[in-house]
């Protein structure tokens, strides 16, 4: 089983997505998390991601697409995986179509999760307490949530069109969440 998780910052991808990484044996692919390992590197990569990635920009698409190009034909997603924070742009979604067709792959389920804003940005600042993460700052999260109405809310059309879509509502304990998501993704 193949998925994607759609939703703001904050909405919880991150933590539902290693829920259902544990339960169906699948990987995780989070685009957040392997920029952030490029960066602790301190590769040429990392320099250049972490400009970005402090403003609450989006990383340069070609950049990102060729991460998830070399990670997707990796053996270990032949049995399935869960795409965490890509696609974000309608490019980087056309890009996946075609990695996929080239790789004999499809998505089965497209999961959006549903925060309200004035939500997002209190769990954001609330992470920032708790794990320091170097762009959940106001500046840069109200930034965030610009870049996901403008690029990303682009992608629930789309995918909702190719009838792959499965809204979830956001808000509630984490295991409530995971048991909504349970019943769209069996
Ligand atoms: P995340 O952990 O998913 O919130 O991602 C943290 C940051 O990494 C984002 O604010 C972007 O700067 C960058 N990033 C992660 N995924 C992508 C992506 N698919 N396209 C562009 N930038 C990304």
């Amino acid at each position: 089983m193949n998925i994607i998780f759609l939703g703001a910052p904050g909405a919880g991808k991150g933590t539902q997505a290693q829920i259902v990484e544990k339960k169906y044996s699948i990987v995780q692919i989070s685009t957040g998390d392997i920029l952030r390992s490029t960066v602790k590197e301190g590769t040429p990569l990392g320099l250049e991601a972490k400009g970005f990635m402090d403003k609450g920009a989006l990383v340069p698409d070609d950049v990102v697409i060729g991460l998830i190009k070399a990670r997707i034909a990796m053996e270990d997603c032949r049995n399935g995986f869960i795409l965490d924070g890509f696609p974000r742009t309608t490019d980087q979604a056309f890009a996946l179509d075609k990695i996929l067709a080239e790789n004999s792959m499809s998505i089965d389920h497209v999961v959006n999760i549903n925060v309200p804003q004035n939500e997002l940005v209190q769990r954001l600042l609330k992470r920032a307490e708790i794990e320091g993460r170097s762009d959940d700052n106001l500046e840069s999260i109200k930034n965030r949530l610009v870049i996901f109405e403008e690029k990303t809310k682009p992608l629930i059309d789309y995918y909702n069109k190719n009838g792959k879509l499965r809204n979830i509502n956001g808000l509630g304990s984490v295991d409530e969440i995971a048991g909504a998501i349970g019943q769209v993704i069996r």
